[in-house]
Formats: structure tokens, C-alpha cells, sequence
């Protein structure tokens, strides 16, 4: 049996790579360049046990056979993820559009809604949850 057959002989049922052991790559690698600059010995012989507690985490997701598990774990990054991402891009939009529009949460479904910078008070309903609510722009 030719090497790459082995390989995939001994992968077979168990997990894999996925986005989160990526990302835990990016951190171990990223962890591994502080290193280099780091003088103090306690301080490097902690970043040294993360980093190898997080190397053997690495394998240990791709060698499980425990798939459903380790599908959940990466569930729950994405997710984390999107909505670390759409804070970000509400943020930028909020700056971005500061002059033009304000922005308003709905005080039923707590969702951000975008409306146009009129002076006064306003009855605003909301696209989501179709809630009214009244809004005030300075
Ligand atoms: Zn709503």
C-alpha cells in the first residue's frame, strides 16, 4: 500500500480539518511568532503549554471519530464568528453613514434598524417584527 493510501486508510471515519482548526492553526502560529519576541521565562513557558495544549487539541478534532461532536463545536464558531462579523459590520456602517442616517434598535425583537437623519419625532415600524414604536432624531 502506497503511502497516501495509508493515510487515507487511517482518516477514514474519523474528522477531518474544518474552519475552527484553521483558526486554531492561525492562533498556534500566531502564538509561535510572540514567542520569539517574548525575554521573560515565565511568561514564554506559558505561551510554550498553551500553545502545545492547543496543538494537541488540533489533533485531537482531526483524528476524532466522535464527528457529530466535533460538527457541533464548529457550529458553534461559526456562529460566533457571524455574529462577531455583523457587529463589526454594523459598526463600520454606523460611522460610515453617520451624517445621513441613524440607527435604532427595536425595543420588541432588539434588531438595528437604519433610518433616515429627519429632525423630530417619528412612528417607525419595524421590518422585521412589524412592531410600531416611536423614535426621536436630534
Ligand atoms: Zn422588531
Amino acid at each position: 500500500m502506497k503511502f497516501r493510501e495509508k493515510i487515507a486508510a487511517f482518516m477514514y471515519g474519523r474528522y477531518g480539518v474544518d474552519v475552527l482548526s484553521k483558526c486554531m492553526l492561525i492562533v498556534y502560529i500566531a502564538l509561535a511568532a510572540v514567542m520569539l519576541f517574548i525575554r521573560n521565562a515565565v511568561v514564554y513557558y506559558i505561551l510554550q503549554g498553551l500553545s502545545l495544549a492547543l496543538c494537541i487539541l488540533i489533533f485531537y478534532r482531526m483524528f476524532s471519530r466522535n464527528i457529530t461532536k466535533r460538527t457541533a463545536e464548529n457550529t458553534r464558531y461559526l456562529k460566533i464568528k457571524k455574529g462577531i462579523k455583523e457587529k463589526i459590520f454594523l459598526q463600520r456602517n454606523k460611522w460610515k453613514y453617520r451624517k445621513t442616517h441613524v440607527y435604532r434598535k427595536c425595543p420588541h425583537c432588539g434588531v438595528q434598524i437604519k433610518l433616515r437623519r429627519v429632525k423630530g419625532d417619528h412612528r417607525c415600524a419595524c421590518p422585521k417584527c412589524g412592531d410600531s414604536f416611536d423614535v426621536h432624531v436630534k
